[in-house]
């Protein structure tokens, strides 16, 4: 973030920022609230701000957000919203409904650079890591289109959270703000691919955020075939500051573990993963995967998922399978990226 990035500021960098240019603090106060509070993402509807406070703000402290550009519901109600962001290119986010509120999941990069090979992100490319405030506004903009109140927030859209580790802790700071959208960190789940020096990190933040950590294989021969951030971090390496996260934070780490038809899902994979999960605060969500039409991976059948499932929980480890929404309209992390890329570029959509 840029010192003129007025959306991605504390209350306080704002008040700061306001006095350093003349502008009475009182007025950093009102422009807070008018952002973070009540969702106002344009100056010239802050109406208890003088005309002329109006333009030298725009001029000076430009707000540097996301603007929708599509918008998809599917049958049950899950709605994909398509941003552009400032310097060209999309990023998306997905509305969920589920009984105890909606939850939104968030993309922090444009794109991704840690390459899983199922995953529809990495197909598009790297563009660059967002900013907080423009994190904010997928959310902003997402409240204001569905009218719904977004309770829970998940970091499991584009890109890889811990790898734009400083603007996603600030990103944290502010939509837990009590002056703010004050969503529960106790409502908020990360995912990582596994960047190990980054989850220490985090660590001793002490968050009281859920912590969900992309598995995908119970093994290095495999998981080094999907996921090359495990060429780096291998799974012994990770399951071990997993363990040590827990044991520091005294929180559950969820593991996700996508199946893909045929590579990660027999019952000598389930017999493996239950071994090493054993005894570990953690929870195995099991998701089929999304096909990606770029990929050549496919879903495991409902009878393997139910197999994998019975052997981990036989094994004591805890394991669901994770509820598929929005599948109708590609909710997929970087799939609708992908086809409006796509559709720009003159390829069939
Ligand atoms: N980079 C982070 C967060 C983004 S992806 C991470 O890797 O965790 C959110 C989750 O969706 C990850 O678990 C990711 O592995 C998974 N995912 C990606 N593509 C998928 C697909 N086609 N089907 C199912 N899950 C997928």
């Amino acid at each position: 973030m840029t010192n003129t990035d007025i959306m991605s500021m504390t209350l306080q960098e704002m008040s700061e920022a306001f006095e350093e240019n003349s502008i009475q603090r009182f007025r950093a106060r009102q422009v807070y609230e008018w952002i973070h509070s009540h969702l106002v993402l344009d100056y010239d509807e802050m109406l208890n701000l003088p005309k002329s406070l109006r333009s030298e703000l725009s001029e000076k402290f430009p707000i540097i957000r996301c603007s929708v550009s599509g918008k998809q519901t599917a049958s049950d109600g899950t709605v994909k919203m398509l941003y552009e962001i400032p310097g060209g290119d999309y990023v998306e986010c997905v509305i969920m409904k589920y009984k105890y509120g909606s939850s939104i999941c968030v993309s922090t990069e444009v794109g991704c650079k840690m390459g899983c090979a199922f995953c529809a992100s990495t197909i598009g490319g790297f563009k660059r890591r967002l900013t907080p405030g423009e994190m904010l506004s997928e959310i902003y903009l997402a409240q204001k289109e569905t009218g719904e109140r977004i309770s829970h927030i998940v970091l499991m859209g584009m890109g890889e959270p811990l790898d734009n580790f400083d603007n996603v802790m600030r990103f944290l700071a502010l939509v837990t703000d009590e002056k703010g959208l004050n969503i529960s960190m106790r409502n908020i789940s990360l995912s990582t691919c596994g960047l190990v020096p980054q989850i220490r990190e985090l660590m001793k933040r002490r968050l009281q955020l859920t912590l969900s950590v992309s598995l995908h294989a119970p093994n290095d021969t495999i998981r080094n075939k999907i996921m090359p951030v495990n060429r780096i971090h291998n799974i012994g390496e990770l399951l071990d500051v997993c363990r040590e996260y827990t044991a520091q934070t005294s929180r559950r780490i969820s593991f996700e573990y996508a199946m893909l038809s045929g590579v990660n899902d027999s019952d000598d994979c389930a017999r493996e993963l239950a071994s090493k999960l054993k005894g570990m605060l953690c929870h195995v969500n099991l998701i089929p995967v999304n096909e990606v039409d770029e990929s050549p991976f496919r879903p495991s059948s409902r009878e393997r998922v139910r197999a994998f499932t019975e052997i981990l929980q036989k094994g004591g480890v805890n394991a669901t399978v994770r509820r598929k929404l929005g599948s109708d309209i590609d909710a997929s992390c970087g799939q609708l990226r992908l086809k409006r890329n796509k559709s720009e570029k003159g390829g069939n959509v």
